[in-house]
């Protein structure tokens, strides 16, 4: 394999310096590094990152390839920096058996635009009766370590507890979705002064917040780990401030649109702001930025959903919930947390690529940029501005939130173990 000279880039905004890769690692790292015929990659200006790892993606396949197939979702993944992703159980057939996280691992694994860890369903099809095969799933070729049945939430206390214990023995995490199912019966849209004047059905911070507290209690009573996905409110970052305060092995994430996008969107009845959990109040996002920044929350996850066109241009109360997210995700973290002052760019290394690929134990994932580390890079055009436009899209879905909004950063390259998937913004 060949080799490539990635020439001055600003190596996670630091200053700038040459990176050699040779086949599939990083041979060096340095200043002045001659070019030894290698095929150079001129990177003034840009920032150079660890590929960026995915905690929370939505492939949909199987079962729902109209709206994204491994293949399609792993290019949306190579477009945004993306080098691992971890796809949700929540698909048909659930991903609640060995044979089914093989299926996904596999398809991961033929397509290659980024590596795809399964997660696996913590109940038997996600109806949160009874404990999947988590063992089998973790003793299978995919060696699942998280688990989730994220979409829906595993309200069942004992279940949770059972799941925790279970996934101690071998240090595995349970994801959770928190939303306590009943007090989020026909809920549309945040509960708030929004929804008062709508007259559309709340869905209570607490709903939230409830389980957050239930968990990281059963976590530290049980001594597991538990993970809390798509952070929204300012109570649930409290109570996460709080449980590391104790102690207790808890991690959380929050998504870009969470950090960006407020409940006033829903005004406009437009469905691609109806998402799950919802969009909240400014005072919610400006809690959750200030979360990420000081550690309280862990990582960037983007839940990535895609939804067919149907599913979505409808009225509100019809529309699926979610957003796609893999494409657009580093430019709103950039415009939230760096151009507020809030991260640096080693910030943004450690809550898109290390901490995630730690969490998930995603193996050459989040590692530093340093010779003998596996070639997983992003190259990144900070100074880029230029409006969101889903027809660019390599999703199979369009439903972005950001259409026509102006938002700053575009990712030029990708590189997986050395193997350019992204050159120039163009996937390969
Ligand atoms: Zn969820």
């Amino acid at each position: 394999m060949s080799k490539i000279l990635i020439r001055g880039a600003k190596v996670l905004g630091g200053e700038p310096q040459d990176v050699l890769i040779d086949g599939e690692v990083i041979e060096a790292v340095g200043t002045g590094l001659p070019d030894d015929g290698a095929e150079v990659v001129e990177a003034q200006g840009k920032v150079l990152l660890p590929g960026l790892v995915d905690l929370h993606t939505h492939l949909r396949e199987p079962g729902r390839e109209d709206s994204e197939t491994v293949l399609t979702g792993t290019r949306a993944a190579a477009s945004g920096g993306y080098t691992a992703v971890f796809a949700m159980a929540n698909t048909f057939p659930v991903a609640d058996t060995a044979g089914v996280v093989e299926q996904v691992y596999r398809l991961g694994q033929e397509h290659g635009y980024c590596d795809v860890q399964p997660i696996g369903a913590v109940t038997v099809g996600l109806e949160g009766r009874k404990l999947a095969e988590l063992g089998a799933m973790h003793e299978s070729a995919a060696g699942v370590t998280v688990f989730s049945d994220d979409g829906k939430c595993v309200d069942d206390a004992v279940i949770m507890r059972r799941a925790l214990e279970y996934v101690k023995a071998f240090g595995g995490v349970v994801a959770q979705h928190a939303q306590e199912p009943r007090l989020t019966e026909g809920a549309q849209m945040n509960e708030g002064v929004v929804s008062a004047e709508l007259g559309l059905g709340g869905w209570p911070a607490v709903a939230e917040e409830s389980i957050i507290a239930r968990d990281v209690l059963l976590a530290e009573h049980v001594g597991s780990r538990v993970h809390i996905c798509h952070l929204s409110t300012a109570g649930s970052v409290e109570i996460v401030r709080w449980a590391k305060s104790r102690g207790i092995d808890v991690t959380a994430e929050v998504t870009p649109h969470h950090l960006l996008l407020t409940d006033e969107l829903v005004r406009t009845y437009n469905p691609v702001y109806k998402v799950n959990p919802p969009l909240r109040t400014e005072r919610d996002v400006l809690a959750l930025r200030e979360a990420l920044a000081d550690g309280t929350i862990d990582i960037v996850a983007t839940d990535h959903a895609p939804h067919p066109h149907e599913d979505k241009d409808c009225e509100w109360a019809a529309a699926a919930m979610g957003m796609v997210g893999l494409e657009t995700a580093l430019s709103v973290v950039q415009e939230t947390m760096v151009e507020t002052g809030l991260l640096d760019w080693a910030g943004v290394a450690d809550r898109m690529s290390f901490t995630p690929a730690r969490i998930g134990q995603a193996k050459g994932h989040g590692r530093p940029v340093s010779a003998g580390e596996p070639a997983n890079l992003t190259l990144v055009d900070t100074a880029y501005r230029g409006s969101v436009d889903p027809a660019g899209f390599a999703s199979r879905s369009r439903n972005t939130p950001y259409e026509g909004r102006e938002l700053p950063g575009r990712v030029t390259h990708t590189w997986l173990r050395g193997k350019a998937t992204l050159v120039d913004g163009k996937l390969t």
